[in-house]
């Protein structure tokens, strides 16, 4: 499941329609503003006292005190000064507070920064708690890297990965991108067409492989709505084209080399 500033509340309203926020979140990608909202926003749709269906309402109580930081059923554990790790004992006050009542509202959150540098011991104490976990305690554990948890541990978990705003106007070019090279194609100029190939020669190759798969995907939905046995022949040549990349791409080929293949199939 991913999760970014646009579609955040979308998300979070959803979730609690369905069945609620998770007991235990993993919140993966890189640390950043963008992503310290995000974390309110799921701590604040866990103590929101609104009755509406949308999470956080961002009006009431529980949300304000959310978003400014005050709210005093949300705890924020991370790395103490000059340690590297979470440490056990941190986790053990956690455990304990967790069995606590909340103060305000119906449910606590335990936000914990830096979860991937929870050593062992301190995982293992972390995990007695996520297995039985009061029912208004919940848990939110940032991590950028949450391979280096525990199995056990990410086992608990909802996985969420964090998209930033950045990367998502990369993933809404590349829609883009895909699409106009298609209607390139299928313009039947083939200059545009070459010029569009070249303009392609200094993407890397992780956006390349993204390019590759969006073609594919929208030429294969194209082929289900196009009539014209013309434009249907094009597109499944692109399509045939672009299976080529993709196992060109897999095979560690430069994306020029491939720029090439495009030249000599498409233009
Ligand atoms: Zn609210």
């Amino acid at each position: 499941m991913d999760i970014s500033i646009k579609n955040y509340r979308d998300f979070l309203s959803e979730r609690y329609k369905n069945s609620g926020m998770f007991h235990a979140t993993i919140l993966s990608g890189p640390q950043s503003e963008e992503k310290d909202r995000i974390i309110r926003a799921i701590a604040a749709s866990i103590v929101c006292q609104s009755t509406g269906s949308v999470r956080p309402c961002m009006n009431c109580e529980g949300c304000r005190k959310a978003f400014e930081n005050i709210h005093p059923d949300i705890t924020v554990i991370d790395l103490l000064k000059d340690k590297k790790e979470l440490t056990v004992d941190q986790m053990r006050v956690v455990r304990s507070d967790a069995f606590v009542v909340p103060n305000d509202g119906e449910n606590k959150v335990y936000i914990i920064n830096n979860a991937d540098k929870m050593n062992t011991a301190a995982q293992n104490v972390l995990l007695k708690t996520l297995e039985e976990p009061p029912r208004f305690s919940y848990f939110i554990l940032c991590a950028e890297n949450p391979s280096l948890l525990l199995p056990t541990v990410r086992s608990r978990c909802a996985l969420i990965r964090f998209i930033s705003g950045q990367s998502a106007a990369a993933e809404e070019d590349v829609e883009n991108t895909a699409d106009r090279l298609i209607d390139t194609y299928l313009s039947g100029d083939r200059f545009s067409m070459v010029s569009f190939i070249n303009s392609l020669e200094k993407t890397d190759r992780i956006t390349f492989g993204n390019l590759s798969s969006a073609v594919s995907k929208k030429t294969v939905s194209r082929l289900k709505t196009a009539e014209d046995p013309n434009i249907r022949k094009k597109l499944l040549k692109m399509f045939q084209t672009f299976d080529t990349v993709s196992s060109y791409l897999s095979l560690n080929v430069g994306v020029v080399h491939i720029l090439g293949l495009l030249c000599a199939e498409l233009t």
